[in-house]
Formats: C-alpha cells, structure tokens, sequence
C-alpha cells in the first residue's frame, strides 16, 4: 500500500532494470563472473582468452573473448538462461561433484537454489519477462573503476615512457589547469592522481570514477598539444586513446541526450579493435567485451543508467559506519548505523529544492548598473525586478560559477566557448554575461574580454582550461 496524503493507493510495479558492477550482477543472477571461462552473463559462446577453448573447439561455435563485435557471438534470450538453470536442478541429484562443476562450467552459472534465478514466479514481475531483458553492465565500472580507461591510460603512459609526452610531463601539465567550480570544490580535479606515478609505470592509473571522468579529456588534449605527429612507434596506442576518449564522450553526451546506438556501436568496435592490435589479448579484459552489450541495452531501454548515484550513497553510510567502531553480536551496530544515515537523509530531503532547470544559487538584487545593462540587452522587460548571482545551476543541474569557462551556443553562432562573469533573472528568464573566446582551432583560443549576454539556458556545460605562457590564448579540453 502507497500512503498518499490521508489515503492509501494499492501499488503495482514491475522490476524493469537492474544495474551494478559485476560482482554484484554475479552475485544476484549466479553467473560465473569476469574470471570464469564464460565470463558474459549475456553470451553462451564467448570463452576466456586464457581458457584458449576456442582453439580447441571442434564444434567451431566458441569465440574467443577479444572478438571486437558481437556479430559471432550468440547471446542468451531470458528462455535459454532459464533453461541452463532448470538443467543445472534436473542434473544436481544425478552427478558426481566433479561432472556437476564440469556442467556449471559448461552452461556459465553457479547452481545457488536459494538464488533468484530458480526463484519460481519472480520473473513474472521482470520487464520482457526474465533477468536478461532487465539487466545492464554499469558503464561506470566498466570503464572508471579499475576499468577500460583505467588499463588503458596505464598501458598508454608504458608506451610514451620515452617521450616528450611521458606520464611526468603530463603530471606537471595537469598542475597548470584550471578546473570549474563545480569540480574543484567537491575535490575531484584528479590532479594528485599522478603525483606518486614514475614515467616508465605501465600499470593501472588509480582514480575514483569521478577523478578518471576529469582526466580522461584532459589526457587528450595534452597528446594533442605535445604530440602533434606522434612517432610511428607509438602512435597506434595513441590512436587507441583518441578511440577510447570517441567512446567515452558518447557515454558522457548518454547521460543527458540521445545517441544513436549504431555510433556508440561503432566506436566501441573501432576502440576494442586498435586496443587488441597494440596491446594484444593479455590486456583485452573482460570489460573491455562488457562494453560491447552496451549499444543493445540503449536500443532496449533506451539509455544506460550508471551507478554514480548508488556510489555516492557509499559515502553516506561509510560517513556514519567509520564513526561507529563498536561492531559486536547484536544488531545495535547496523541499527545505529541505519538510523545515523536515515536522519541525515531527512535532513537533506528537507532542504532538497526539487526545482529542475537553470536556477540563480542565493540571488541578490541586482545593481542598477547590472539592472540597465539587462534592460537596454532585453528592452521588452523594462520595468522587470532583476536578480544576480556569481553562481547558477545549469540545465541539467550542474553549477556554474563566476570564472568557469562554459561551452556555449546561440542560434546565429553556434557553438562558442567563453568565461563566466555573472548571471541574472529577470521575469523568470536567465542569462549569463560571459566574455567570448575567438577559436584559433585545435582547442586552442584567444582570451578575450568583451563581455555579451547569453541566456543561461544555453550554457551546455563547464570546461577545465589551461591558460598558455603568453598570457594570451589558453587550451580548452574538449
Ligand atoms: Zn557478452
């Protein structure tokens, strides 16, 4: 029963999808996980790299995991995942220890009888009527947690150990940017990532998911700007990265637009296939296939739902929990520990402004020089009441300060870049007055100080920039 206001309402409500990192997927769905020799919980065919099946398989139906598409590839329906898990209860009582491992092996999941999979009637309840049809990889795992780029970036900086544009330049580059407000202030800039790292370190770059999302086209515009006809020796693995950085940029525009599935589809092949030919299938993961499953689960539900949210509730409980070091039998240690962290979301739902959009952050009223300036901008709105703040939430709920450097567009200029001075509201309306940058190209731009106004609503988002020794132009990551 759902209380709304002094009445109640029966609510009916089917599980339409399920998204988490591996080992909980593995845990929830009994699939043998990343390190079994079918490590895909959607595939029946992909066998591990270093299983080395397929090259012993008579049959010819095993593919390796490295394949680049999923074109040979033949995925589980809900039907055939159920049927595995009914083989595995009909064969239990029949079969030695050893034959039923065998079997388990053979089919990809791990018998757990009180598992959700030999749940009777559970899947009734399931969108598309099974496990399959409502679940998804998390991207953010796949590829900032330990993930594709975190491999990647590592491997990257082993192969330009002996360059100009080795992981120590690229270091004392980082310390030179500037990052907005909105990521400076939570402490996710990722500028200390490197600090311990030496040049010829070829192993995984350890960042939270944030600091990599940060990182990631900064790492590329540094290779624009210091490697601008990189060496035949390597260059592939830097083609490699721009791939990865098409792939990511995909995901990033994912979180809030549409894309379409073909070209996220396509720049993950073209990524996974420069990756296997520069660093060879010791290092194609089993993330690296994961992300192959993405496209389709966009095409099915129409986008892809990361795990961002979910890990920040992490810190809310790990606030609480480091506190509370008096773990004993009973239960007072969880109890306390739930009721610390429910309070403090009450509290923070009782502040919690639902308003969406672009909104002015503790607007003051505007000066009357500020005031004129909107007026003679607006004219219409002459007699308005006028609002100003250094800081506004962005569109789609990003915070954009005095000083950031935005991405912009307007209807007769298109896409521009330029820096922050000031919003304000007028009738409901926002904008922004920001000093456009000329673009010289290559990412690289003239300061300028001219300011103009814009309307907030059409500030995309925030850039880290880095402002070069002349003073004058300075880079912006893409
Ligand atoms: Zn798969």
């Amino acid at each position: 029963m759902l209380s709304i206001g002094q009445s109640s309402a029966m609510f009916f409500g089917q599980l339409g999808l399920v998204v988490a990192d591996e080992v909980a997927l593995k845990q929830l769905w009994s699939f043998r996980g990343a390190s079994a020799t079918l490590p895909c919980f959607f595939c029946r065919n992909v066998c591990s790299w270093s299983s080395q099946l397929h090259e012993h398989d008579d049959s010819g139906s095993l593919v390796p995991l490295t394949v680049s598409t999923l074109d040979a590839v033949v995925q589980h329906t809900n039907e055939t995942l159920l049927e595995a898990a009914s083989l595995l209860l009909r064969r239990k009582p029949a079969l030695s220890k050893t034959a039923f491992t065998s079997l388990e092996q053979s089919v990809g999941l791990t018998f757990s009888p009180e598992g959700a999979l030999w749940s009777n009637g559970l899947f009734n309840d399931m969108r598309g009527g099974g496990p399959l049809t409502c679940t998804q990889y998390d991207w953010m795992h796949c590829f900032l947690v330990s993930g594709i780029w975190n491999t990647e970036a590592g491997l990257l900086f082993g192969a330009l150990a002996g360059t100009a544009a080795n992981c120590v330049s690229f270091d004392s580059w980082l310390q030179s940017c500037v990052w907005p407000k909105s990521l400076s202030s939570r402490g996710v800039t990722g500028k200390q990532a490197l600090k311990k790292r030496t040049a010829t370190d070829s192993s995984d770059v350890k960042t939270s998911a944030s600091e990599g999302l940060t990182l990631y086209p900064l790492l590329r515009l540094f290779l624009m700007e210091t490697l601008e006809a990189p060496d035949a020796s390597v260059a592939p693995a830097v083609q490699s990265y721009y791939a990865l950085s098409r792939v990511l940029d995909l995901l990033v525009r994912l979180r809030n637009h549409s894309v379409d599935s073909s070209e996220l589809r396509a720049a993950i092949s073209a990524h996974l296939q420069r990756r296997l030919l520069v660093y060879g299938p010791s290092a194609f993961t089993p993330k690296c296939h994961y992300a192959l499953h993405f496209p389709s689960f966009v095409d099915s539900h129409g986008r892809l739902v990361a795990c961002w949210t979910h890990e920040r509730k992490h810190k809310e409980v790990k606030r609480h929990g480091n506190q509370l070091a008096n773990a004993n039998k009973s239960l007072s240690f969880e109890k306390s520990l739930l009721s610390q962290a429910v309070l403090s979301q009450l509290l923070h739902l009782k502040e919690f402004s639902a308003v969406g959009g672009v909104q002015l952050v503790a607007p003051q009223d505007a000066s009357s020089d500020i005031a004129s300036s909107i007026m003679t901008f607006l004219g219409e709105y002459a007699q308005a009441q006028v609002s100003a703040s250094l800081e506004a939430m962005l569109k789609h709920g990003e915070l954009c300060a005095r000083g950031d450097v935005v991405l912009a567009h307007s209807s007769d200029e298109g896409k521009f870049i330029g820096m922050v001075w000031f919003h304000v509201s007028i009738s409901g309306a926002h904008f922004t007055l920001l000093a456009k940058w000329h673009a010289l190209g290559r990412n690289v731009f003239k300061m300028l100080d001219a300011p103009s106004w814009v309307e907030t609503v059409n500030v995309s988002r925030t850039c880290v920039y880095r402002v070069h020794k002349d003073m004058v132009h300075a880079s912006v990551a893409p």
